[in-house]
């Protein structure tokens, strides 16, 4: 507390990002980035605009990547909205479509805890719903609520459990909630699960936010788009006009379109993080690990023997990072990044070893 800050800094909970150290021979599998580099193309795009364009401003709709996005998707340009990263995205989306005085925003308990750092910083009340035993989104339970909601947000597949919705559960959402926004997160969708772009046409509630993060390899550009109805974008479109301009330099719209036209690098890339996934999940069944069923580029894991977070301290000790949340029904699981056949290979060792030292 200062007596310079705005009343509400004291409040705020801001959002923990998995630790980035700079350690020698560290196996990071802990904030689920591509384990392959981004598209060799995309990197000689970025190569190609760094030049003395740079002295001037980007261009602020950051049109050729919209149009790239609207092609790849068969919607308009004027239904995506660009940002620096999702995280941004979402912050807008928040801003603009969930501020509706004391109506609370549906979410469930286990999710992208970002959500609820957003919910503090533009005080919208959050309105907890719980995954069943199972660790799935209940979709009844987005559908009889008996609430006047401000919006509901969901990360599909959700995080960090893996565990995909099927679209007409989604659809079926949208359909019971016509008048407030229905986002879907759709970070990881890229692995395994079906995108909610095309319910958008029927269902114009429906937001879906997509990141270069994940299944692009990019998180150290910061790229993410929206792709919602033309009334809600021009809504989001505001609230970003409203707070920076120029979300996107010009090296992340060039490199962000480079990638998506590299429709080959990104298949075979993808391909090869879900096949190493699967054998990944098997690898841990057989060291006694119980694994959720993940359509994501983690897995979400719990050893019945061994303290997830004295396992996540050990894993550290030999140079391996995974994510182990502290929060009440997820503290015994590991969060772990699909690395490649090696990474994992690596942390299947050592793993093993952990569990049979000490049981
Ligand atoms: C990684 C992640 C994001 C953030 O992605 P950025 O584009 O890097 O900001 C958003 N939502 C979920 C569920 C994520 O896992």
């Amino acid at each position: 507390m200062s007596r310079y800050w705005s009343e509400h800094v004291s409040g705020l909970m801001p959002y923990t990002p998995g630790e980035q150290p700079k350690l020698e021979r560290l196996l990071k599998l802990n904030t689920n980035e591509h384990p392959y580099g981004p598209s060799p193309r995309a990197l000689e795009a970025i190569r190609r605009g760094a030049d003395d364009s740079l002295r001037l401003y980007p261009d602020n709709e950051s049109a050729a990547l919209r149009e790239a996005v609207a092609r790849l998707y068969s919607v308009s340009p004027e239904q995506v909205m660009p940002g620096n990263g999702s995280d941004e995205v979402l912050a807008h989306v928040f801003n603009a479509l969930f501020r509706h005085g004391e109506r609370p925003l549906l979410m469930p308990d286990i999710s992208y805890s970002f959500y609820k750092t957003y919910c503090k910083l533009f005080d919208i009340p959050p309105h907890i719903i719980p995954l069943a035993e199972d660790f799935s989104i209940r979709a009844a339970d987005y559908i009889d609520h008996g609430l006047q909601p401000a919006g509901i947000i969901f990360a599909n597949p959700n995080a960090p459990t893996g565990i995909a919705l099927s679209l007409s559960d989604i659809s079926n959402i949208a359909q019971a909630n016509p008048d407030v926004a229905v986002v879907v997160d759709e970070a990881y969708v890229d692995f395994g699960a079906d995108t909610a772009i095309p319910l958008i046409e029927q269902h114009p509630n429906i937001v879906v936010i997509h990141t270069f993060s994940k299944s692009r390899a990019l998180a150290g550009m910061r790229v993410g788009y929206s792709v919602a109805s033309r009334e809600i974008t021009q809504g989001l479109l505001r609230v970003k006009d409203s707070f920076n301009s120029y979300p996107l330099d010009r090296l992340a719209i060039a490199g962000a379109v480079a990638s998506l036209e590299d429709t080959a690098y990104f298949e075979a890339s993808t391909q090869k993080v879900v096949a190493a996934r699967e054998s990944l999940v098997k690898q841990l069944v057989s060291i006694g690990f119980e694994v959720l069923p993940s359509r994501a580029n983690f897995v979400f894991a719990r050893h019945p023997s061994h303290d997830a977070g004295e396992l996540a301290s050990a894993l550290r000790q030999e140079g391996i990072l995974v994510r182990h949340f502290t929060q009440p029904r997820i503290d015994q699981h590991l969060r772990i990044t699909v690395g490649t056949p090696e990474d994992c290979a690596r942390l299947c060792n050592t793993l093993s070893e952990l569990t049979l030292k000490t049981s």
